[in-house]
């Protein structure tokens, strides 16, 4: 059967004006919006308050739901990672990380990714398509039930950050990028604020124009991996086709239109990216620009030679920022025992 087109790509005044084009009064509307968003519903039936006709006409108009549970890991450091079916049987990760007043959500923007990074396992199987608006909404709705189900202690309930930092590559799907913002935004929708939400990316030129272009205010990271064109394209082929001087520009151009620092991710791979001479250069490049960085030590892949660096190489790297007045963080990654990097856990149960 064919899908029909789904619901939570609409933003909310569009899914209200259904209500009241199939002639219910404009309070209806607003129900119905309620169920979709605030709630999250996942089944028609849910709707309550709605006329049985109404939900009849539009489930034979448009789906609910776009993800199905497929698998949920929880790592010893309460890190939950999950991988969702598409309705076109191609599967997505989303992770929660807890954190003390708030949790964490990482989304995937993309099935697979095309930026072809050496370092990432997402990389590994190309890009087989773009996610939907409402299937990256979805993510949202369907982590936030899983915390309201099954609560972490401990764990505030200050509402989530977004992170935009699980498979695929975010401003090479804009269109629906900036669609999914949209709903998150929208007091309607799911009234985040752009605060709380971080744009993670490598970088390409047309996409870093487009995010400039449409402001929408919340964060930007940008992963750079390399200080000059040469060393940077070796580990990330294809965003290393916009020069790393013009993709640092750009994100300095979005950090002061957006009035907060733009954030640099660093992979630290032992012997590749991890040389205080590098630091040196990154604190050269980075010198009175609105940025801070985030140091990511390496997550071993299991098909590869790269090198996780020890802790002390880390510290070393930082230290270098440090002393030159750069804020700098190390960042180690949540769930490691369950293989919750970019693209780890769908690689390892497509293999197995
Ligand atoms: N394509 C986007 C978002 C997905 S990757 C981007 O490049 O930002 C999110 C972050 O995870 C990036 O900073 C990337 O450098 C990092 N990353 C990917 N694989 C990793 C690994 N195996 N170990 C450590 N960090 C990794």
């Amino acid at each position: 059967m064919r899908n029909k087109p789904l619901l939570r790509s609409l933003v909310p005044r569009e899914v209200g004006a259904l209500a009241t084009g199939a002639g219910e009064p404009a309070y209806r509307g607003g129900q119905l919006v309620d169920w979709v968003f605030a709630h999250g519903a996942l089944a028609w039936d849910e709707m309550t308050n709605l006329p049985a006709s109404l939900r009849t006409g539009l489930a034979a108009a448009w789906d609910l739901s776009a993800l199905e549970p497929a698998a949920r890991e929880v790592s010893s450091d309460g890190t939950r990672k999950f991988l969702f079916r598409l309705r076109d049987g191609q599967t997505i990760e989303s992770v929660i990380i807890p954190m003390a007043e708030h949790a964490t959500f990482c989304l995937s923007t993309q099935v697979g990714c095309a930026m072809a990074c050496r370092f990432c396992a997402t990389a590994r199987g190309g890009l087989i398509r773009n996610l939907e608006a409402g299937e990256i909404v979805e993510q949202v709705l369907r982590l936030r039930h899983d915390l309201a189900t099954d609560p972490v202690s401990g764990h505030g309930d200050r509402g989530e950050n977004i992170v935009f930092m699980g498979m695929g590559e975010p401003l090479d799907n804009w269109p629906d990028l900036a669609r999914s913002l949209d709903v998150m935004l929208d007091p309607d929708g799911l009234a985040l604020s752009r605060r709380r939400i971080q744009i993670s990316t490598s970088g390409p030129r047309e996409g870093l124009q487009k995010l400039l272009a449409a402001a929408p205010g919340v964060g930007l990271t940008l992963s750079l991996g390399g200080v000059d064109d040469v060393s940077r394209r070796k580990l990330m082929p294809v965003p290393g086709r916009t020069p790393v001087a013009e993709a640092v520009g750009l994100a300095a151009d979005y950090a002061r239109a957006a009035g907060r620092r733009a954030t640099v991710a660093w992979v630290l791979i032992a012997g590749r990216t991890d040389g205080v001479d590098q630091a040196e250069a990154l604190a050269r490049l980075m010198a009175g620009g609105p940025f801070k960085v985030n140091l990511i030590p390496f997550n071993a892949l299991d098909d590869d030679d790269l090198v996780r660096p020890d802790r002390t190489a880390c510290e070393a790297f930082q230290a270098v920022l440090t002393a030159a007045g750069i804020p700098v963080f190390i960042r180690d990654s949540g769930g490691r025992d369950i293989a919750a990097a970019c693209g780890q856990l769908r690689r390892r149960r497509l293999s197995t």
